[in-house]
């Protein structure tokens, strides 16, 4: 079975939180890629820096572990303002909001991982809040119970979301910036692991760490867990240096595939070509196939197999493609009795 490489969040153990805090950049400066979403949010907090007010609400959207969290804390940083963090599934009751609310100070950054998994009352009691920095309380209980209206700090809301497509129209349309992350090229990955390789005082040779950037799936906190597995390699292993020779034996070693496609990228694959001669079959029934929701795999898998050309959607369904074949062993144009198609 392929390791998963821990790309969600509910599968992140304590050490792995704390050393990712450690090699989390800091700055606008630090944060490898994705140029075009950084050029944009530079200009918005100098913006709102020069003008002293607050910056308006930010949605990130993308598969996970691409660095929603990260540029939460960096354009906190940039803003010089606290953060405080939180996530959809937490937010049980508007009470729990309402918390959160009052405690923050002028300008202040709210986080909301996965806000998309908010209750729908919560997401309610957030409207106002995000409007006009108001909401409502109730104190008291029984008879005299009564709600009272509180005016909060200013403060800018930062959403992360993998699945855009389930936020609700109103909810979307009071976040007035919007971006959405891209997975990572290898250039730009093998930075990054340089960068952690540096913080982590682990010499690394140049191809190696081209070879760990390209079996990342284009994440870096993919990238960032395979150098730490690597490093452990070097040490029991190698010589102590994170060279190719160690860094291609301890990735087979871990089952690391070639092109980093993880246990349900190659579920995903497998179904199609072994079930549904390869496609075209609809993403629902790929997801029943698999035992995933079929949001899911269009909005965290599919976007990468559909990049480095494993899958096309065509207007009949999903079809996998020659290299999508080539990767599985399996031969182009032929149906499971092995007869041309
Ligand atoms: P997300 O919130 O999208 O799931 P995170 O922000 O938690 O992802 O990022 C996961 C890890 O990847 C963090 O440890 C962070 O240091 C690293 N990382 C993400 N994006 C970048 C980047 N552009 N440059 C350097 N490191 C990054």
């Amino acid at each position: 079975m392929e390791e998963n490489f821990n790309i969600r969040k509910e599968d992140i153990s304590v050490a792995d939180k704390e050393f990712e805090k450690r090699l989390r950049p800091l700055s606008f400066n630090d944060f490898k890629g994705q140029k075009q979403v950084i050029d944009n949010l530079i200009v918005f907090v100098t913006a709102a820096k020069q003008r002293g007010e607050s910056l308006d609400h930010v949605l990130l959207h993308g598969p996970p572990g691409l660095g929603k969290t990260t540029l939460a804390s960096i354009i906190s940083n940039e803003l010089k303002v606290n953060l405080r963090v939180t996530s959809g599934p937490v937010l049980d009751k508007p009470g729990d909001l309402a918390g959160l609310l009052t405690n923050l100070e002028e300008g202040d950054v709210l986080f909301i991982d996965e806000i998309h998994r908010l209750s729908p009352v919560v997401e309610e009691y957030l409207y106002s809040a995000m409007e006009d920095y108001q909401i409502d309380i109730m104190i008291d209980k029984g008879p005299s119970a009564r709600s009272v209206q509180l005016t909060l700090n200013k403060f800018t809301l930062i959403g992360a979301t993998t699945r855009s497509g389930l936020l609700t129209s109103p909810l979307r349309a009071r976040f007035g910036i919007k971006f959405h992350l891209e997975y990572y090229d290898h250039e730009i990955l093998t930075g990054i692991v340089k960068r952690s390789a540096g913080i982590l005082k682990i010499q690394i040779a140049e191809d190696a760490a081209v070879e760990i950037a390209r079996r990342s799936r284009g994440t870096p906190r993919i990238a960032n867990n395979l150098l730490r597995r690597i490093r452990d390699f070097a040490q029991v292993k190698g010589s102590g240096k994170v060279d190719l020779e160690i860094t291609r034996y301890g990735l087979n070693a871990l089952n690391i595939d070639k092109f980093g496609l993880d246990e349900m990228d190659n579920r995903i694959l497998s179904a199609l070509i072994d079930k549904f001669n390869g496609g075209p079959v609809g993403i629902t029934t790929i997801a029943t196939a698999v035992g995933e929701e079929s949001g899911t795999i269009e909005e965290v898998y599919e976007p990468f197999l559909i990049k480095e050309g494993f899958l096309k959607r065509t207007p009949r369904g999903r079809e996998a493609t020659e290299h999508a074949y080539k990767h599985l062993g399996k031969q182009f144009g032929h149906n499971l009795n092995g007869s041309l198609f």
